[in-house]
């Protein structure tokens, strides 16, 4: 059989190839806008998407800036501020630290950077097209970055097939900047689509308030507070009360340790305390943050999946259920299952 012999890809491709894995959809291109945004200690995130994240995704945050002199490596693969050495990783409070985000995203998009120091008499501006600066020009800012990501994936066309429409890119956004908003009350998202509002959370770090500004107002009044605590693990948060339920799961929202799961095992608890109320195909709605010592988690899953093992199944199996258990004790609803 003939082989081909091995030759070193240019750079060009080596860094698409690299991209690839980064961003595969306008949803992750989010993700990294934003953390990069809470990082930076935004109070105030504005997200503006047109034609489900492909024409645009903008990222607007009142953080601290980028420092005009670091920006030649705004775009650089492995070039990062907020860790210098590799024992920095074990300490590190970051939601970012690998310093590929803004590396693979400009590689695959045409950006426009505005950033601007506390500091600083202006703002800059920078243009990127395919990972290089082509263009720097100080403009007038206010404190804090704003990142314009357009044509994603112009110069990968293979990829680009395999966006899914517009509207299904869009429902992932959506889904994604709930996540975030929910977990990160004390931050205020701007949500904005094709230049309609979809919500605005005020940012006082009340997780109700958040609630009831991403859905509809009436949601509240339906759920109710869950408080629990066993074995050193801890349960707060909302699930609605018997009767209120939706015909799919993307009202329920789980966070372990401050990050979201999709948890088969907690999905299936939260059944279970229901189903006597349950009618075929629903589902409850739920908001529930678990805390959990660390070391009785998998930390070996990748962080940006979101799955989770837990090592006693049967220890968390408890805690959901005696939690839920309880929520409906107070409005004297008492779930008539047994625990198995
Ligand atoms: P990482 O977040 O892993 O460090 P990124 O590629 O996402 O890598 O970002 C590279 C660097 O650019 C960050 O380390 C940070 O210094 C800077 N940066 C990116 N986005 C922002 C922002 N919104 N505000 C302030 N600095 C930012
Ligand atoms: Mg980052």
């Amino acid at each position: 059989m003939k082989t081909n012999r091995i030759v070193r890809l240019d750079a060009g491709t080596a860094s698409k190839i690299a991209a690839g894995e980064v961003v595969e959809k306008p949803a992750m291109v989010v993700k990294e806008l934003v953390e990069n945004a809470i990082d930076a200690g935004a109070s105030e995130i504005l997200v503006s998407i047109s034609k489900g994240g492909k024409r645009l995704i903008r990222v607007t945050d009142n953080g601290s800036g980028i420092n005009k002199e670091d920006l030649p490596l705004v775009f650089e693969r492995h070039a990062t501020s907020k860790i210098r050495t590799i024992e920095d990783l074990y300490s590190v409070v970051s939601l970012g630290f690998r310093g590929e985000a803004l590396a693979s995203i400009s590689a695959v998009s045409n950006i426009e950077l505005i950033t601007m120091q506390e500091a600083d008499e202006s703002g800059i501006k920078v243009e990127a097209s395919g990972g290089k600066i082509l263009k720097t020009t100080p403009v007038g800012a206010v404190r804090g970055t704003s990142i314009s990501v357009k044509d994603l994936f112009f110069n990968t066309p293979a990829r680009l097939k395999f966006l899914k429409s517009d509207q299904a890119e869009t429902r992932a956004i959506t889904e994604l900047i709930s996540v975030l908003a929910i977990s990160h009350p004390e931050v205020s998202f701007k949500y904005v689509v094709d230049d309609h509002r979809q919500f605005d959370t005020p940012g006082k770090d009340k997780l109700d308030q958040a609630i009831y500004s991403i859905y509809e107002p009436e949601l509240m009044k339906h759920l109710v507070g869950v408080d629990a605590q066993d074995g050193g693990m801890t349960l707060r948060g909302y699930i609605s009360k018997y009767g209120y339920t939706k015909g799919t799961r993307a009202h329920q929202f789980v966070f372990v340790n401050g990050r979201y799961v999709k948890s088969d095992l907690i999905r299936d608890v939260i059944q279970m305390a229901y189903k006597p109320y349950l009618m075929h195909n629903r589902y409850p709605v739920c908001f529930l943050f678990m805390d959990i010592k660390a070391d009785y988690i998998d930390v070996n899953i990748h962080p940006a999946k979101t799955e989770i093992k837990f090592h006693d199944e049967g220890a968390v199996k408890q805690l959901i259920y005696i939690g839920l258990k309880k929520a409906f004790n107070l409005y004297n609803q008492t779930p008539e299952v047994t625990f198995s």
